[in-house]
């Protein structure tokens, strides 16, 4: 399965910043991406179109929007619809960011409304999971994923279902490594992560394979190949460690 490392830039960078970063990154992968990787950049709604811009042309190097409402449009104020990302040059959606869930206290549904609207608007999902250090501590590691990906899942009509494998990855990321310091452990992550491809193979059956689980939280140049070699850890979702072209570089060659 290709690889993915994906960059989560937050509320970071003015566009001209975000033009730089990308120039920066799109002349270091000219030649194609280290071990054919899929380098995805989530930037703020306001620098899409310049890190679009700067990545035309380029195989293996895409776009999304960090948020956007399940709705066509309508009275949303603040809101940013599917069409206008796609406008932007945006391809991939996050959903389920652990900040829009316990920040903007999006619940289990929204996200849930949230991915099926994407796929049906034709969008790539990056769908993201993951426990709080209380439910991890409390053993409920298994409950929490299992919750989040059915909500999430289920309602998915039959037919959208069969066509996940290249539309959907799932990212896991426990809330209490986000933006810490504190990466979780090679055997957390494992653990985690088989948690997740057994809960995927009996939400969807054995196309659940074939999707991509990215872990992410505090991954670091540092940490980064020990964690990508891991078992069922098919890419990363880099934050704080994205926003600098070099460290991303570093990771993305790991
Ligand atoms: C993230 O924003 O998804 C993330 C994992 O952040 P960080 O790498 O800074 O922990």
């Amino acid at each position: 399965m290709q690889k993915i490392i994906a960059a989560n830039w937050k509320m970071y960078k003015t566009r001209v910043e975000a033009a730089q970063t990308a120039r920066e990154l799109a002349e270091a992968l000219a030649d194609g991406t280290p071990h054919d990787r899929l380098v995805l950049v989530f930037p703020p709604f306001t620098d899409i179109t310049a890190v679009a811009e700067a990545f035309t042309g380029k195989k293996n190097l895409a776009v999304g929007g960090q948020n956007f409402y399940p709705a066509e449009q309508g009275a949303f104020t603040g809101e940013i619809s599917a069409d206008m990302l796609r406008d932007t040059g945006a391809t991939w959606v996050l959903a389920g960011h652990s900040e829009r869930r316990h920040v903007f206290g999006e619940s289990d549904e929204l996200v849930a409304r949230k991915t099926a609207f994407a796929l049906t608007q034709d969008f790539k999902v990056m769908l993201c999971v993951g426990e709080m250090l209380h439910e991890r501590e409390a053993g409920q590691l298994r409950d929490v994923l299992a919750r989040q990906l059915a909500t999430a899942l289920e309602p998915l009509p039959e037919a959208l279902r069969g066509t996940l494998p290249g539309r959907l990855a799932l990212a896991y990321e426990p809330v209490w490594a986000i933006g810490t310091g504190k990466v979780a452990g090679p055997v957390e992550v494992q653990e985690a992560h088989a948690v997740l491809r057994a809960l995927l193979t009996d939400l969807i059956g054995a196309t659940a394979a074939e999707l991509p689980i990215l872990y992410g939280g505090s991954v670091k140049p540092d940490n980064a190949s020990a964690l990508v070699g891991l078992d069922n850890v098919d890419g990363l979702l880099v934050g704080g460690a994205s926003l600098e072209a070099q460290s991303f570089l570093q990771i993305i060659g790991s």
